[in-house]
């Protein structure tokens, strides 16, 4: 990059795309070249093309590395009162719970055509090293607070799904649960969504898996255990400071599976589960693409997940996107399209 006089401007929109590790010995559609840019390959029609992003996470990249690149400078901004959200975007099994989460027990199949078997834990015996985005936001948040002997930081969590439009407590599982927008429609709440204050390493992960567990899976001809929801992670510190309080939130959203409805086979309610899907993530591809872009007007209002990160997408509050993509050539189609995805983003 070239130097300039002007200090440097931090980017409100950061995009990195995430290579998971390769299930078999196969031909891959990707390769790394550098820590921002990746080749895709088309399976031969036409000459290997290069796309760039802020950054590209290869497939032996740890937990850690991908936190710090991505998540802990928001962490030190909701510690000063900004909001800031986070997105792992792809398709089913790409990666995208593996990084906000880390590995979960899977459902069993439900056919006799069973899945091999993997990583699977008790709801707290997550090692540390491959423990997810989420676990991580909210230790380094509790560490800083101790560091800095803040008594008067408060931490409360609360942890929601979208499915079909539909809006559901996965703390507290329950009916649909309803947004609220104040009168001059600047503050969103969910009305009656459980907050839970803590400051407990092991009541939060049994929390989020317990949560996660909780999410709306259907099985699709794509995976056995596809989620077709999101799941939103809200982490909301407030702090007394002598001049009033200082509240800033983090939200870390496990996106659903972007994956089109005609590679799953969708019929009837899985087909209008994947237009509900495709909705939203058209809508916040929308909205970040206006980030992105310094639009001057952005529209919010297409879908319940905009509407509800709307506090967290718009002023001086930054994003990540973490797009996912598998390797194996297999996947060539979605993979193709989630780099396009981001790179609209970017
Ligand atoms: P998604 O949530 O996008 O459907 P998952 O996170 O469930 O995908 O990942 C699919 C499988 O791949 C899981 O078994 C998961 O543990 C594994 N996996 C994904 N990413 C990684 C990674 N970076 N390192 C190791 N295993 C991974
Ligand atoms: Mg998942």
């Amino acid at each position: 990059a070239i130097a300039t006089a002007q200090a440097p401007q931090e980017e409100r929109l950061v995009v990195a795309v995430r290579v998971r590790p390769s299930m078999e010995a196969s031909e891959r559609c990707i390769e790394v070249v550098s820590g921002g840019s990746l080749l895709y390959d088309d399976g031969g029609k036409s000459r290997p093309r290069q796309y760039s992003y802020d950054h590209v996470f290869r497939e032996n990249d740890s937990q850690e590395q991908v936190y710090k690149t991505t998540t802990a400078p928001l962490v030190r901004d909701v510690l000063n009162g900004l909001n800031a959200a986070v997105f792992a975007y792809g398709a089913t099994g790409s990666g995208k719970t593996h990084t906000m989460l880390g590995p979960v027990p899977r459902k069993k199949p439900q056919t006799s055509d069973r899945a091999p078997p993997t990583a699977s834990c008790d709801s707290t015996d997550v090692s540390s090293q491959d423990i997810g985005l989420m676990v991580r936001a909210i230790e380094d948040i509790f560490s800083h607070i101790e560091s800095a002997e803040a008594d008067s930081c408060r931490v409360s969590i609360s942890y929601l799904e979208i499915y079909n439009e539909l809006i559901r407590d996965l703390l507290n599982p329950g009916g649909p649960l309803e947004l609220r927008e104040d009168h001059r429609g600047q503050r969103i709440t969910v009305a009656g969504l459980s907050e839970i204050t803590t400051s407990s390493r092991k009541e939060v992960v049994s929390l989020l898996i317990k949560g996660n567990k909780a999410r709306t899976m259907e099985p699709t001809a794509a995976n056995q255990t596809s989620s077709r929801s999101h799941a939103l992670l809200s982490i909301m510190v407030q702090a007394r400071t002598p001049l009033g309080t200082k509240q800033g939130r983090l939200f870390l959203t496990d996106l659903a599976g972007s994956e089109r409805a005609k590679k799953t086979k969708n019929r009837g309610k899985r087909l209008q589960e994947g237009a509900h899907i495709n909705r939203s993530l058209l809508a916040l591809g929308n909205v970040i693409n206006g980030l992105s872009g310094g639009a001057r007007y952005v529209n919010y209002r297409d879908s319940k997940l905009t509407r509800l990160l709307k506090e967290a997408l718009s002023g001086r509050c930054k994003t990540v996107m973490i797009a996912h993509v598998a390797p194996e050539s297999k996947h060539r189609d979605e993979t193709k399209n989630t780099l396009v995805y981001a790179d609209r983003a970017n």
